[in-house]
């Protein structure tokens, strides 16, 4: 067996094996991002993004959304890949000062992260192309677009994001980063969808092209340079995460409809940004 053909058994196993476990969107958030990422492709883009797929993704990169959640237990480097921890209470965000891990290695969060995967992905084509795996580069990447626009991605550091906050979701135990990961998007969609994610999805691309129509150019753009631009996405997340996600929530706090009705707005909005900039920095990329 070829060392490509034993590459692909090993990372196509990866897939089955690995314990899921949730960090950043759940599964849907993450999926949702993907799917309305990849229909907003230019023609390029989506050959490339076609090529880098193992086949078993079927072209379909929202299958593979949450990879880089089901490989943290084999690439534990990567863990710190995937959030940011910014100062308790200041609500800011600042690369130089935030972007490390819990050892103080700088560029490790997930803005340094999304650079980094963004370069080596920028080599497809070129011969540098061999010093990386760019199937994982592009995985990382449309993960980490997700993960960064998820607000408690952005946190206080004291309580890792709000997964040391216990609350109460209606009647069920968990946390304040679980209740964004996945239980805002899940009641959203027992409620509105069927408990379908593809009517979620259906229904953020309508807005995407009605409600949000004319923002969507602001939301591709960057002030300075080529999409993307992780610095703007988590200084909105910081910010989101301060007027929506930590207010008036303590320490056992029963969150129930005032929350979810006032929030889901945000986590929608959130979704669909996701989507359009991880289309745009995949189409500035690819060319
Ligand atoms: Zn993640």
């Amino acid at each position: 067996m070829k060392l490509f053909e034993i590459q692909i058994l090993v990372f196509v196993a990866l897939l089955f094996v690995c314990p899921s476990f949730v960090h950043g969107w759940g599964v849907d958030g993450h999926l949702t991002v993907c799917r309305i990422a990849q229909p907003r492709l230019s023609e390029a883009a989506a050959n490339a993004v076609k090529d880098l797929l193992p086949a078993s993704a079927d072209d379909d990169l929202g299958s593979l959304c949450s990879w880089a959640d089901r490989v943290k237990f084999h690439y534990p480097w990567s863990s710190p890949l995937h959030y940011i921890d910014t100062p308790d209470n200041l609500c800011t965000y600042l690369y130089s000062r935030d972007c490390k891990d819990e050892n103080g290695i700088k560029d490790r969060c997930v803005a340094g992260a999304i650079n980094n995967y963004t370069s080596q992905l920028l080599s497809y084509g070129k011969d540098a192309a061999s010093q990386h795996n760019l199937t994982e580069a592009l995985l990382f990447l449309a993960h980490f677009v997700g993960d960064i626009h998820q607000p408690l991605h952005v946190g206080f550091t004291s309580d890792k994001g709000g997964n040391t906050i216990d609350v109460h979701w209606y009647t069920r135990k968990t946390v304040l980063h679980h209740v964004w990961d996945d239980n805002i998007i899940e009641t959203a969609e027992q409620r509105y969808d069927n408990s379908d994610v593809d009517e979620l999805i259906d229904a953020l691309q309508k807005n995407i092209t009605a409600e949000w129509a004319d923002k969507v150019k602001t939301w591709e753009t960057c002030s300075s340079g080529k999409p993307p631009c992780p610095n703007v996405y988590a200084s909105e997340s910081i910010k989101a995460a301060c007027n929506w996600a930590y207010k008036g929530v303590s320490e056992n706090s029963v969150l129930e409809d005032d929350y979810f009705l006032t929030r889901l707005p945000i986590v929608n909005l959130r979704l669909a940004q996701g989507g359009v900039r991880l289309a745009a920095a995949l189409n500035s990329i690819f060319g």
